[in-house]
């Protein structure tokens, strides 16, 4: 499979993932909501009838008689309800009366029974076919015969009048009151929110599939970018290993087929064998040191490192070579020492490659200045040269491993094409940066910014 592949699949394994999530927890939320609306519409229906039934049952119970005719008394106290046996006029007046501004008069039903459960009077709405008898069960939920639902609330009612024989207040049970409500609008209304949810959830997880896909590419991206950068750089490394390790393997063979006659070519044989040996020990060397300075923390030990010291070494060191290269190197650096918190063999390294380069590439009698300063408890140490230039083109790819501009020209100062990758890895390893401004044919100033500086005092005379 090739790397393309691999993070096709990656991706989509991502944005399925992150579907299926934020599905499930969108799927929760909504029957999370889904369940708490119907539970507070159910709820908010059976406080209105406990209300009515309530309303009603407060009323009825002190005109209530202990015995005598009670069909009587009901057509006395509910004047528009059906008699259970007799014929029905449909004026539903007495339950409007009750539930007039509470809800919709139509939707409610009143039967009444008495003490044995048997069917008393009923508003001539109530659904049919409902038994004759009572079920005493307080709640009740039912289908009737066209198939729309129905709940009911039954409640005792109490003959409250006073017994004038005995004096004694009687509260015997004088029968039953039932209310009940049809649920089509309740179910209409379930109906609706499920229509939303179920219409709405398979949109939000196209959404979110969507959106899963956008985000694991953004996610990929950059580890793409890295594992890309990291064939680039095994596919640079080999090809940088293979021209000396094929010049030394030629030596060799040379030597094997055709033995030297003559001592002097030998010598040159083994000249190169040593060169191309060392070129070969350099770039392992600097790949190994790129490698730890990549898995090293910052917090190995720092130590204060002097700069104004570092910079005082490295022109001593270089001199000699500007001199051959007849280049002015000179440093401008304050009275006072500067030092920052770092590891000092790594800083020289840093300063030095920057240094070296300053000087190859600068013509005959050209500048280079490193100078030094402080400011906001950041030191600026700037490499400056009158040298070629860079091209703005090139200017942010110099730090890739391997760039070379100009290839020949660096092979042949001996360049691997890892020292400003090596430098920038040390700067960021010190907390620190560097930067770079070069104009063609005018010269470059190398910035390296490094934080930190722990304690400016006076250099002694
Ligand atoms: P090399 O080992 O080839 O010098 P570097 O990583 O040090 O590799 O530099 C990368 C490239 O940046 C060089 O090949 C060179 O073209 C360019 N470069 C670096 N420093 C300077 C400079 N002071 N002036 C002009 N070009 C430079």
């Amino acid at each position: 499979m090739n790397s393309y592949q691999l993070f096709r699949r990656s991706r989509i394994r991502l944005a399925l993932w992150y579907t299926l999530v934020m599905g499930g927890i969108l799927g929760l939320s909504g029957f999370g909501v889904y369940r708490s609306l119907i539970q507070s519409n159910w709820t908010a229906m059976e406080r209105e009838m406990e209300s009515i039934a309530g309303t009603l049952h407060d009323s009825l119970e002190p005109m209530l008689p202990q015995s005598g005719d009670l069909t009587g008394i009901l057509q006395q106290i509910f004047p528009d309800l059906c008699r259970q046996g007799q014929p029905c006029n449909h004026n539903p007046t007495l339950i409007q009366r009750h539930t007039i501004g509470i809800s919709d008069r139509s939707t409610y039903y009143i039967r009444v029974f008495n003490y044995r459960g048997e069917l008393l009077a009923f508003s001539p709405n109530h659904p049919l076919p409902l038994p004759q008898t009572l079920n005493p069960t307080t709640w009740q939920t039912f289908r009737s015969s066209r198939g729309t639902r129905y709940h009911q609330f039954t409640t005792i009612l109490h003959s409250g009048k006073l017994n004038s024989q005995t004096a004694v207040q009687s509260n015997s049970s004088w029968g039953y009151i039932q209310i009940g409500r049809t649920l089509a609008t309740f179910d209409a209304e379930v109906n609706r929110i499920r229509w939303i949810l179920g219409l709405g959830f398979p949109l939000a997880l196209t959404l979110v599939a969507v959106a899963g896909w956008w985000l694991s590419g953004l996610a990929m991206q950059p580890i793409y970018e890295s594992y890309r950068q990291q064939q680039q750089f095994t596919a640079n490394a080999a090809h940088e290993l293979r021209s000396p390790l094929a010049t030394l393997l030629a030596t060799i063979e040379a030597i094997v087929r055709v033995p030297p006659s003559n001592p002097q070519q030998m010598q040159t044989m083994l000249q190169t064998l040593e060169r191309q040996g060392r070129r070969l020990s350099h770039l392992i060397a600097d790949l190994l040191f790129l490698s730890t300075l990549e898995h090293q923390s910052s917090s190995q030990v720092f130590e204060p490192c002097c700069l104004n010291d570092l910079i005082d070494d490295l022109t001593e060191e270089y001199a000699e070579f500007s001199t051959l290269a007849d280049i002015n190197l000179r440093q401008e650096v304050p009275a006072e020492d500067i030092y920052v918190l770092g590891h000092e063999s790594q800083l020289y390294r840093l300063v030095s490659n920057l240094i070296a380069n300053a000087i190859q590439y600068t013509p005959k009698a050209g500048d280079v200045v490193v100078s030094l300063r402080v400011r906001d408890r950041t030191a600026w140490m700037t490499v400056q040269d009158t040298g070629i230039g860079i091209d703005p083109a090139e200017q942010t790819r110099i730090f890739e491993r391997f760039y070379r501009v100009d290839s020949d020209r660096s092979r042949q100062t001996g360049g691997t094409g890892l020292g400003l990758a090596m430098a920038q890895a040390i700067a960021y390893h010190h907390h620190g940066s560097i930067t770079v401004k070069s104009e063609l044919g005018q010269g470059s100033c190398f910035i390296l910014e490094l934080p930190g500086v722990i304690k400016p005092k006076t250099r002694l005379p």
